[in-house]
């Protein structure tokens, strides 16, 4: 869906409920949020066999390499196949793992042929040492075909080893510009104008340049797949869990509407009326996207060596690493429900009278907003808090 449609649909929404046809409001909703949560990113990664592709395309989808659904590492690669690896929790996005293009196997132009280059969204080009010519045809061709390429040097985790043991000034900062200046020099002199090289570690997605890579892949997509692109990475770092909080915030409004377009119930013991399903439904999305479900945690636990009890040990949230029922989310809005009454949030309120709801609704309107408000603020607490046990830090529970 691109930004016209959106306007369109938005627009839609905005008229039916002036004229208080809320089925038409509530379908458009549904049609709105549908399109927006299942836009498609498709991620190519290529390089030679053993520069690290699986084993980043592995990380990128927060998944250990024993995991199921795992690209295989450390195999060496005899066919020219081009094997798609979607995220577990966003099937919307997938990582395709690309043959390296080879000395002689092919000439770019018919490798980009040969892998279906339209389908990609952008190129991650990987190299464990330095690029070579291959490559820098390849982004060539990249470009002339008028997509995107980013060139990711790998494994920095062992050149910042080596050089620690090799030298007895070691400086972090010193090394890590001079394999980035190397990577540069090399590709300006196969004729790479500008070239920007990002440093990663798979093994420490957090550390270097994987949130240099995020933030610029995140600048240079289209907007509409930006979300798809954020919710898809791991939390590598606080940044990006208070950036996805951002991005889920601003879609409450739509399913407060949504809520409040629909038969609400109340919520037994309060007074407040809700559409449960819609507060089920968002909720788990919520869970999803800060990786707060039991497998995304068992993952993470793997992956960064934290036993799983300890991430467990920081989550406060009823909410976090449990199957979100009807009867759960009645309960816990039970024990938050006056809290949740009372609040009216600013953005919440001036929302109302723009979409032209109707006193009744605005209840209905103003519960389920400030309930997925108070849901979001604790789900993101509980992101920190596990990124941060991950890393080591003190989380203060
Ligand atoms: P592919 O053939 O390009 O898919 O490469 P793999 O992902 O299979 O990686 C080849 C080898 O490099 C494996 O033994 C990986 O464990 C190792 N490797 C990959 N990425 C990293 C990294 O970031 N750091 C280190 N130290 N080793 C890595």
């Amino acid at each position: 869906m691109d930004i016209k449609e959106e306007w369109v649909i938005l627009e839609e929404i905005k008229e039916a409920l002036q004229n208080s046809d809320q089925s038409r409001a509530a379908e458009n909703i549904q049609k709105y949020l549908n399109k927006v949560e299942n836009i498609p990113l498709n991620i190519a990664i290529t390089g030679e066999t053993g520069s690290g592709k699986s084993t980043f395309v592995n990380a990128f989808r927060g998944i250990d390499k024993e995991d199921d659904g795992a690209a295989p590492t450390g195999v060496v690669e005899t066919t020219m196949e081009v094997t798609p690896y979607p995220h577990p929790n966003y099937p919307n996005v997938t990582l395709w793992d690309l043959p390296g293009i080879g000395t002689d196997s092919f000439p770019a132009e018919q490798y980009l042929e040969h892998v279906g280059f339209e389908k990609f969204d952008f190129f991650i080009i990987i190299c464990d040492t330095r690029f070579r010519e291959n490559d820098v045809k390849l982004a060539q061709e990249i470009q002339k075909m008028g997509k995107k390429f980013y060139f990711v040097r790998s494994k920095i985790d062992n050149d910042v080893y080596n050089e620690k043991r090799s030298q007895r000034e070691f400086n972090e900062e010193t090394t890590l510009a001079q394999i980035r200046e190397d990577c540069i020099k090399g590709l300006q002199k196969l004729g790479v104008k500008a070239p920007q090289v990002f440093l990663v570690s798979s093994f420490d997605l957090h550390l270097y340049d994987f949130r240099l890579l995020e933030e610029t892949l995140e600048r240079e997509l289209p907007e509409h797949k930006r979300n798809a692109l954020l919710f898809s990475m791991p939390n590598v770092s606080l940044e990006i869990i208070n950036k996805k909080k951002k991005a889920l915030k601003s879609k409450i409004k739509y399913y407060a509407t949504l809520s409040a377009a629909v038969a609400a119930v109340p919520i037994p013991g309060i007074s407040l009326v809700v559409d449960i399903g819609v507060i089920v439904g968002v909720s788990t999305k919520y869970v999803f996207a800060f990786g707060l479900d039991v497998p995304s945690l068992k993952k993470r636990s793997q992956t960064t060596g934290v036993p799983y009890e300890d991430l467990m040990d920081v989550i406060l949230s009823p909410l976090a690493a449990k199957k979100i029922t009807t009867d759960l989310i009645i309960k816990v809005v039970q024990s938050v429900g006056t809290t949740v009454a009372s609040m009216a949030t600013e953005e919440g309120c001036r929302f109302i009278p723009i979409l032209g709801i109707r006193l009744a609704m605005a209840f209905s309107f103003t519960s389920t907003y400030n309930i997925l408000s108070t849901f979001l603020d604790i789900l993101a607490d509980d992101a920190q808090r596990v990124f941060k046990k991950t890393l080591g830090l003190n989380t203060s529970v």
